[in-house]
């Protein structure tokens, strides 16, 4: 009798342990890919692989998806370019955070989303400016921000534009702060879309913005050391939580000034971890402090934030309030998207946080990205030696 051949796979991933916190998989095992596809994920598949890669020791992680970027290369000053910043360092799927607004949409849209090789969204800048040139803050002039505009924008772009984004800084609005939060969340409301709005240097304490937010709006910058941040002494304050428990969204945002180690140890040790954990890349940050979403990761997890709830938000939480679930964004499973990321911890570092303070602690590194089912060349970590 002759024995059936078994199916092979393309790839196997072989031996790490898979953290999928869609679906609660946290184990070592193999995940096989086939063309486009999870094959299978569970024991024993390495001997079926056309390809092995050995991830012993390292986490096997869904493709990450980053909530929070600035990659408009070329038109914005701040605009860092997209493969090089995200998918070459782990991240499948990214949302730009206001640096393109409706005069400069088309512009994205061409050049950036339809430009790389990896899946784009964003969020519109309520100015038709859009975040060009961080010197000249995008709303000082107030009439910038046209309703008619943004809303057509987002009505013409359902694909791309999944909520709009509002700087709420001073040198950003100018005295101005409340009448355009008022507008754009008018504008959010009219487009059922959420609103990003940026912290960090407001002109009020941040409970009297958050009177303003709704369900499914986002609070950018959680950890900022700013003045007007989450925190009141050791604790966060009461109106942060109470926003939360009405679906207010906190996202981490490190960024070039808002990633305060003290801030996030503090906020951590009383139980606030963001609900989406991002980067905030820009030109102005991707050599440092920031330099990536996996990065960011490594230095919440240094400030007591478990792995597995620091990666489900970069993974499935961002997917889904991006609206990239439905195309299997942020998930492990057989017949999902193959794109996978194996994380392997460094030696200890030091890393920066947005003030110059610096922690020592492993950085995680993506040693295999997969995209696709095909393995990505990924370029170094852009920091000092590695010791
Ligand atoms: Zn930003």
């Amino acid at each position: 009798m002759s024995v059936p051949s078994q199916p092979s796979f393309d790839l196997v991933l072989a031996g790490g342990t898979v953290l999928d916190p869609a679906s609660g998989l946290n184990e070592r095992c193999d995940v096989a890919i086939s063309g486009a596809q999870v094959a299978a994920i569970g024991p024993d598949l390495a001997a079926r692989g056309s390809e092995v890669i050995d991830c012993a020791g390292s986490t096997v992680v869904p493709g990450l998806v980053e909530g929070h970027s600035h990659i408009f290369q070329y038109v914005s000053k701040v605009g860092a370019p997209a493969e090089e910043a995200h998918l070459r360092r782990g991240v499948v799927a990214v949302a730009d955070a206001g640096t393109a607004g409706a005069s400069t949409f088309p512009a994205f849209r061409k050049l950036v989303v339809e430009g790389n090789d990896l899946r784009i969204v964003n969020f519109l800048n309520v100015s038709v400016l859009g975040l060009i040139d961080f010197r000249f803050g995008e709303l000082m002039n107030p009439d910038t921000l046209v309703v008619d505009d943004a809303l057509a924008t987002a009505a013409q772009n359902p694909d791309v534009v999944r909520g709009f984004k509002i700087r709420l800084s001073e040198d950003v609005v100018g005295p101005n702060w409340e009448a355009l939060l008022k507008k754009s969340i008018a504008l959010a409301e009219q487009a059922k879309l959420p609103l990003m709005v940026h912290i960090g240097e407001t002109e009020e304490p941040l409970p009297a913005v958050l009177d303003y937010l709704r369900a499914g709006d986002i609070v950018a910058h959680c950890y900022t050391g700013k003045p007007h941040g989450i925190l009141d002494g050791d604790r966060v304050l009461p109106e942060v939580n109470a926003a939360r428990e009405r679906g207010v969204l906190f996202d981490s945002a490190h960024g070039k000034s808002n990633l305060s180690f003290e801030v996030a140890r503090r906020a951590i040790a009383d139980g606030f971890l963001p609900d989406v954990l991002s980067s905030d890349t820009s030109a102005r940050n991707w050599r440092g402090p920031v330099f990536d979403l996996v990065t960011s990761i490594a230095k919440l997890v240094a400030l007591g934030a478990p792995l597995t709830e620091c990666i489900r938000r970069a993974t499935v939480a961002p997917a889904a309030l991006l609206g990239l679930d439905g195309e299997g964004y942020g998930r492990l499973e057989a017949g999902g998207r193959a794109d996978v990321t194996v994380l392997t911890e460094t030696s200890e570092v030091e890393l920066p946080d947005a003030a110059g303070n610096t922690i020592v602690a492993p950085r995680l590194e993506p040693t295999t990205v997969v995209h696709n089912g095909a393995v990505v060349e990924t370029v170094p970590w852009r920091g000092g030696a590695t010791a």
